[in-house]
């Protein structure tokens, strides 16, 4: 199974009187998130080029998502995966990736640890790194695939005036807003993160140290800043009003794009990049 071609629906109950809200659910992925997209791209292209040989280990730095995606086509493939994933990884997480048969190295310092870490096994040469941090093929999954399905799958005759994404490595900002702008143009694109102090799974801000070498924001024409409460708020509030189970950084996207419709009206497309389960044992799940 191929990732992409998700389903965009209405949240016709989130939305402020007078607006409306789309929503593409990205985890009708074939592992449940938007990083199978990137995943398959990467994967093939290194196959295509010949850089990823037969039976070579994969390594990757991964807060789960891509890893998750990865180590499904690598064992599908036969090829041994080692993900670098940060130690305050989720346990749903650890177990899912396990359960595809990757090795885990848990590794202190963040995303940013896990990629340092990552690195020093492949120049030590112990297999090939996609890095889906420098890699262009994480934004062509989006340029080819998820923002042509956005403007063939959009149903009404007039294009959306705001798109919402999350910021992680940048490949689905970067991607979507080029191929979005192209036949939208006009179209606000909103850039959702996390305060650096108060981190969301998956997700990256903009006052990070580190600015993945991949991501171009530079059509990026709003920032917004969610806090991790704020963002369980949402998945709380979708699970009750529309009754979907959203992940944390879908809560986030979900809070700037309500924000923002609410202030100025119009129409929305907002991209979800998975659903809730990895997340259970956080908040607010695990507080009931
Ligand atoms: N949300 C979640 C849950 C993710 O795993 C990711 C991937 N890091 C993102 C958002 C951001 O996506 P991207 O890497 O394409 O910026």
């Amino acid at each position: 199974m191929q990732p992409g071609n998700t389903p965009l629906v209405e949240f016709p109950h989130l939305a402020p009187p007078g607006t409306r809200l789309f929503a593409k659910l990205e985890w009708f992925n074939p592992t449940g998130s938007i990083k199978d997209r990137a995943a398959w791209f990467m994967f093939a292209n290194a196959v295509e080029n010949g850089r990823l040989k037969a039976g070579q280990p994969l390594i990757e730095a991964t807060s789960g998502n891509t890893g998750i995606g990865l180590a499904r086509l690598a064992l599908l493939n036969g090829h041994p995966m080692v993900i670098c994933l940060p130690d305050t990884a989720t346990e749903e997480r650890k177990q899912l990736l396990r359960a595809y048969g990757a090795e885990l190295i848990e590794v202190a310092g963040g995303p940013n640890g896990a990629i340092a870490h990552a690195r020093a096994l492949v120049e030590g040469g112990e297999g090939h790194m996609l890095y889906q941090y420098g890699n262009r093929w994480n934004v062509y999954a989006h340029f080819f695939g998820t923002s042509l399905e956005l403007i063939r799958d959009w149903p009404l005759e007039q294009p959306p005036t705001h798109f919402f994404a999350a910021y992680g490595t940048g490949g689905t900002l970067t991607g979507n807003s080029r191929g979005l702008v192209r036949r939208w143009t006009g179209i606000r694109i909103h850039s959702v993160e996390p305060f650096v102090d108060d981190p969301i799974s998956g997700m990256r801000s903009q006052d990070d140290p580190f600015q993945p070498p991949v991501a171009d924001l530079s059509l990026v024409t709003d920032r917004h800043e969610v806090r991790s409460s704020t963002a369980g708020g949402l998945v709380a509030t979708t699970m009750h009003v529309e009754g979907q189970f959203v992940g944390t950084s879908s809560g986030a996207v979900l809070h700037a794009a309500v924000d923002t419709l609410d202030r100025e009206g119009g129409t929305a497309v907002a991209l979800l990049p998975d659903a809730g389960w990895k997340y259970l044992s956080g908040p607010p799940w695990s507080s009931m």
